[in-house]
């Protein structure tokens, strides 16, 4: 199993930019959306690059995504450390929207171009850090959401 590298680097938060590190605690992908001509837009700017407008607002989207092209890399400088997948996702709801992530919860092995992916979000000091891993695709081996407990609980 590839969980990521051994050190993860956290972004510089600013005003444009925290929605995005800081939305994840809910579990819930966001990007900025344009008000006027409706695209996503990432990384964060101030106005839309498409149209020119402004007021663009985060807005959450599936969480779901496919792998656009990815890399394999060695920490060949920490003991001990796995092999990690360096990704490059592109989003379900805009193909031009691709964010540079981690794969986890998978072998380097069975990672391949077009595999459906989704997020999972890791808790990083102030930020929610968002990967992905492979959809299942059987219902039955789908893992629980982090950090939200199985409901539906019953006696104990
Ligand atoms: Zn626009």
């Amino acid at each position: 199993m590839a969980d990521g590298p051994p050190i993860r680097l956290l972004a510089r938060l600013d005003p444009e930019n925290r929605f995005f590190w800081q939305g994840g605690a809910d579990g819930r992908l966001r990007f900025l959306r344009c008000p006027s001509c409706r695209r996503f837009v990432h990384p964060p700017v101030p106005r839309c690059p498409y149209c020119l407008a402004d007021g663009l607002a985060p807005e959450v989207v599936s969480g779901r995504g496919t792998l656009h092209s990815f890399t394999v890399n060695h920490q060949q400088w920490i003991p001990g450390s796995e092999p990690y997948v360096v990704a490059l996702v592109e989003i379900a709801e805009q193909a031009d929207i691709r964010l540079t992530t981690n794969l986890v919860g998978t072998d380097p092995a069975d990672v391949w171009i077009g595999m459906e992916l989704e997020v999972l979000f890791e808790h990083v000091e102030d930020e929610w850090l968002p990967l992905f891993r492979p959809v299942s695709t059987s219902p039955q081996d789908t893992p629980a959401p982090l950090g939200s407990p199985r409901s539906g609980g019953g006696a104990r």
